[in-house]
């Protein structure tokens, strides 16, 4: 043994046994006083060691005649285990030692197997493959910990707290063989611990999510359902609504929500490549389900509403705050069918790709949107436009630009908020009546 090894040793003996004299302490207590120290040893195991070589200490001083009797008496009332049993042997006598300062002689073995074994329970019942345990200690318990720090400048110390969520979340590990996970867990488990030491357990499962992409293949779908001001729906069904009839049931879910990277306008399709979403599912029971079991049920729906839904994996939860940012940066193709009540001539549509060849466009905030938008001013970009004839006052756009530009306004200038417009490019006035969305760029 190290000359420094054994200093540490008997300076850690030396500074237990005046705790010891004072405060009743169990060995788990005792020994996480010390945790900083280690010795490759469990805090448990540490205290036993500690009181084993202090039992030692003491007898020691017995053979030599330096002991008092008094102080192996306090010793043995407030440390019990070797503690007591060596003042049995010496003096006779049979001691019941004081039951533990910090944690009441209640924070054993078996306490942290049965707060695992519950906490297995609550996990297999939200079919959860990975957790996280958090525990919240009343703060009676936190005091008295605190009290010890402050009265014996204990720099080694760990909390009890910590102890607590390391022991139980490596039982609950054990137990179920789920995986901890602290960024990301299905479910966390949060152990509340009274100052008697009885506790309660609750859970609070997170969400599922999954990365898709969806396709609106008729109008008038909103994102998420539309309730008028006199409380209906102005809309049979929305992408939401038909996620959730289709996910609900087989993840055993309370509530379905979608985030999808931006939208179009209800009464715009969206074909061609579909627009990427993500899927959370709220409060599942069930977690566990095959994305082909979702996507069965998806296509299943799709029988009945003019809606499909792809769903690819599972994703995390910051892929929602992503899918949702990067949405702007998507340029998108949109094709529009316009009308105009003046005759449309050849060079009209000439005039138009010509123009919108790489161009920006400044759009004030739409009126149609205005009660619920701030008006504000935006830049876009129009990359190219191509322009099919259809009949004499119809024609066909394709439209290639940024993500975010108000398309209906491009063609009509919306009062002169949008600049330049296809109507200004023209000079003639122009309707569009049917608008798709054709391509989301990845
Ligand atoms: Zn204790």
């Amino acid at each position: 043994m190290s000359r420094e090894f054994t200093v540490i040793v008997s300076d850690i003996v030396e500074r237990s046994e005046k705790i010891l004299l004072e405060t009743p302490l169990c060995s788990r207590c005792l020994g996480r006083l010390f945790a900083k120290y280690g010795l490759g040893l469990s805090n448990q195991d540490r205290g036993l060691m500690i009181k084993t070589l202090l039992a030692l200490k003491i007898f020691t001083e017995y053979s030599r005649g330096e002991s008092s009797r008094r102080n192996h008496y306090m010793l043995a009332l407030n440390g019990g285990d070797q503690l007591a049993s060596s003042y049995m042997k010496i003096y006779g006598e049979e001691i019941s030692p004081l039951s533990c300062y910090i944690c009441g002689s209640k924070f054993t073995s078996s306490f942290i197997h049965e707060v695992s074994e519950k906490a297995c329970e609550i996990l297999r019942e939200h079919d959860a493959s990975s957790f996280l345990i958090g525990v919240v200690v009343d703060e009676e318990i936190s005091r008295r910990e605190l009290d010890l720090l402050v009265k014996y400048g204990l720099e080694s110390m760990e909390s009890i707290k910590r102890e607590l969520k390391r022991e139980i979340g490596k039982k609950v590990a054990e137990n179920c063989g789920l995986t901890p996970n602290f960024t990301n867990p299905d479910v966390v488990v949060v152990v509340k611990i009274e100052r008697d030491f009885t506790y309660s357990i609750t859970s609070e499962p997170n969400p599922v999510f999954i990365s898709g992409r969806y396709w609106k293949l008729g109008r008038n779908i909103s994102h998420v359902p539309w309730i008028t001001r006199s409380g209906f729906k102005k809309y049979p069904v929305s992408i939401q609504e038909f996620v959730g009839e289709a996910l609900r049931g087989i993840y055993q879910s309370e509530d379905v929500v979608i985030h999808a990277a931006g939208r179009e306008d209800v009464d715009a399709r969206m074909i061609g490549s579909g627009r990427p979403l993500i899927i959370e599912i709220k409060k599942p029971t069930k977690r566990s389900v095959g994305i082909e079991e979702a996507n069965k049920a998806l296509r299943e729906l799709s029988r009945r509403y003019p809606i499909v839904v792809e769903l690819f994996s599972k994703t995390t939860r910051s892929s929602k705050v992503f899918v949702k940012n990067e949405a702007k940066l998507r340029r998108k193709v949109y094709r529009v069918a316009v009308y105009s009540p003046e005759e449309i001539l050849p060079q009209d549509l000439v005039k138009l790709e010509e123009f919108f060849s790489n161009r920006e466009v400044k759009q004030r905030t739409p009126t149609r949107i205005l009660r619920r938008k701030k008006d504000r001013e935006k830049t876009k970009r129009v990359y190219a436009v191509r322009v099919v004839q259809v009949s004499q006052r119809v024609f066909e756009s394709l439209i290639y630009c940024d993500g975010g530009l108000y398309v209906k306004e491009l063609i009509h200038g919306d009062y002169g908020r949008t600049v330049p417009s296809f109507a200004e490019v023209v000079g003639k006035p122009l309707v569009p009546i049917e608008l798709d969305v054709v391509l989301v760029e990845d």
